[in-house]
């Protein structure tokens, strides 16, 4: 299959993984890592990149035809569920092979004090039961959600400064993972955190803060992840090689 295309949809440390191990196993195919762009300097994958949304199934139809693209990865992550729902439609309509890798979710521990929600709306609805000075590490794109909690205090840490409507009473820590364990027990302690609020992403990258959590015997908000169309789905990097070499040899 020398000279296959194979479209990666990134935006994740493991994308960036993947679009290294197959520069250096695979150097036969052409890998087109793509990137949503809502980072202002995102960590680039080695070889080739384009950025910005495909326009919807349709446009992502469009590009697959147009680039003669021979499968797809989607890498992106757990809460990126419009990009996974339009990498199974459009692969569908192009009859292109597709292969999700989706690490797992976080799973308690003893000592663990998580409560589970359905939503970012539910989020704010019990963090608002449970504690006044809150981490909040869900992203800057799920900030409103929380913007009507006048009592609490937030901190927020993002990679890019979160936009408008936010809670009142919030401090910004810009940063960007991977966070160690000492360090998210110094931040905890230095805003005298009283409760984390976290999607369940899965990973290390990010995992610090819930051991952080558990030492410090704070309670953790928990969001599940969206429901997302089946599609065949394989949890590691590496287990992308012998489904390429099934797919097309
Ligand atoms: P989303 O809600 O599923 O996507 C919204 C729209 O953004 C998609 O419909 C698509 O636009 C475009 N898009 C998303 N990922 C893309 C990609 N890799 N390449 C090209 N276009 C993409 O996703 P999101 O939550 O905004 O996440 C955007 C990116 O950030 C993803 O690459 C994801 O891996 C990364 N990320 C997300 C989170 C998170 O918590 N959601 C955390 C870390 C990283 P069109 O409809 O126009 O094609």
């Amino acid at each position: 299959m020398d000279g296959l295309t194979v479209l990666l949809l990134g935006g994740t440390g493991e994308a960036r993984r993947l679009a290294a191990l197959l520069a250096r196993e695979r150097p036969d195919l052409r890998v087109v890592t793509s990137l949503a762009g809502r980072v202002a300097q995102p960590a680039l994958p080695e070889g080739e990149v384009r950025v910005g949304g495909f326009g919807g199934p349709a446009g992502l139809v469009e590009w697959l035809r147009r680039e003669r693209v021979g499968a797809v990865l989607d890498v992106t992550h757990p809460f990126a569920a419009r990009m996974s729902a339009t990498a199974v439609t459009a692969c569908a309509e192009v009859g292109v092979p597709l292969l999700v890798v989706r690490r797992p979710g976080w799973t308690a521990q003893p000592g663990d004090a998580w409560r589970r929600v359905p939503s970012l709306e539910a989020a704010a609805e019990t963090v608002a039961e449970l504690g006044e000075r809150v981490f909040l590490t869900t992203g800057r794109q799920s900030l409103a959600a929380f913007a009507g909690l006048d009592r609490q205090w937030f901190l927020v840490r993002s990679v890019d400064p979160p936009e408008p409507p936010l809670p009142r009473r919030l401090t910004v820590v810009l940063d960007r993972g991977p966070f160690t364990l000492d360090a998210e027990l110094d931040l905890l302690h230095r805003y005298a955190v009283d409760v984390l609020v976290t999607k369940d992403s899965g990973g290390s990258m990010t995992a610090a803060k819930l051991h952080a959590a558990r030492r410090l015997g704070l309670p953790v908000v928990m969001v599940d992840r969206p429901p997302t169309p089946p599609a065949e789905e394989v949890e590691r990097v590496e287990d992308v090689l012998p489904w390429l070499l099934r797919r097309s040899g």
